[in-house]
């Protein structure tokens, strides 16, 4: 069978609810260059067939910033690295009531409250869920959160809050994590997944793809999400932070992060898939080509340590590609 052949035939699988393997996966994955307009093209069907015109547009708050005691060689707020961004503790619940009601004003359709440490202390926990609380109450957005380890307790009070959606990120492939990562494991991360799952909350997943992985720990990435199925998956392409051993590494090339996304999007046909950080700096068109790839959601307003573009320029930005919010 010719590629584009292969490419249509795991499209009408995907269609048809067989879905693809894990073989079907790697070869799309390393399908000619001269296919890639195609795979993109077909990731985008099912993107369109499976999840409408909607793309789902999200805003963040790093409520807790900086020194974190985990030493990921990527990320600008780990304590091992001397990056020299501000450092700040939890702001009150007025704040970030203010905060989400600008991002419900934008027409962000979910608030994310991230918080860099390893795990939430009690005490801080605590404060956490004030915060939740309070925007219930007061603003009526959709809150998720990305808080670092969960025990099975404060899974389960998040869930009573009504968190909708619990990020957190496996980082990259299994087998290239402990080059990433050495103050915790990889299993440490999918044992919290399982906490969040097992407490009812929907699960946000995903990775950073430039951090020097192969091609093949890409693919790796991608089958193990497309094994958690997530209701949301969220990719990252790297932006090197000065003072992070990463700070050198050599740029993906446009044609693999496409690849990335649109391969994610035949294992996972009804999930969000969110161009997240990188997205303005890394990506000449803001995410035009990928949110016609297999991408279905973006991050606006910035992250956790970068800004990022205005709500308005980005609604602009999916109107003219024909797509809504
Ligand atoms: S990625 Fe998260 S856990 Fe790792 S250093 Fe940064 S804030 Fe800490």
């Amino acid at each position: 069978m010719c590629a584009k052949g292969f490419i249509k035939d795991c499209q009408e699988r995907v269609f048809a609810g067989i879905g693809i393997s894990s073989d079907d996966a790697k070869k799309l994955f390393n399908i000619p260059e001269e296919n890639l307009k195609e795979l993109a093209k077909y990731a985008n069907e099912i993107t369109r067939d499976f999840n409408g015109n909607k793309v789902d547009v999200e805003q963040l708050n790093n409520i807790k910033k900086n020194a974190c005691s985990e030493d990921c060689v990527f990320c600008g707020q780990s304590a091992f690295f001397d990056t020299g961004i501000e450092t700040y503790q939890l702001p009150s619940p007025e704040d970030v009531v203010k905060k989400a009601q600008k991002a419900k004003n934008d027409g962000a359709e979910s608030y994310c409250l991230v918080a860099a440490w390893r795990e939430p202390s009690p005490r801080d926990f605590e404060k956490v869920c004030k915060i939740i609380s309070e925007i219930n109450d007061k603003v009526g957005i959709s809150v998720e959160c990305s808080l670092g380890f969960l025990t099975s307790e404060q899974a389960k009070k998040l869930k009573e809050l009504k968190v909708k959606r619990y990020n957190h990120n496996l980082e990259t492939a299994k087998s290239k994590f402990a080059e990433i990562c050495t103050t915790h494991t990889y299993e440490d991360r999918l044992k919290t997944l399982g906490i969040a799952r097992d407490a009812g909350l929907e699960l946000c997943t995903g990775g950073i793809i430039g951090l020097g992985e192969t091609r093949e720990q890409r693919l790796e990435l991608a089958l193990e999400l497309g094994r958690l199925y997530p209701e949301e998956v969220t990719i990252n392409i790297l932006v090197p932070m000065p003072g992070t051993p990463l700070e050198l590494q050599t740029e993906l090339p446009n044609s693999e992060i496409v690849r990335m996304f649109s391969v994610i999007r035949f294992l996972l046909p009804e999930s969000v898939i969110k161009i997240s950080g990188g997205r303005e700096s890394k990506l000449n068109d803001s995410g035009e080509e990928l949110l016609q790839s297999g991408a279905n959601g973006i991050i606006t307003e910035g992250y956790l340590t970068m800004g990022g573009n205005e709500a308005q320029k980005d609604r602009e930005l999916i109107e003219r590609i024909g797509l809504k919010t």
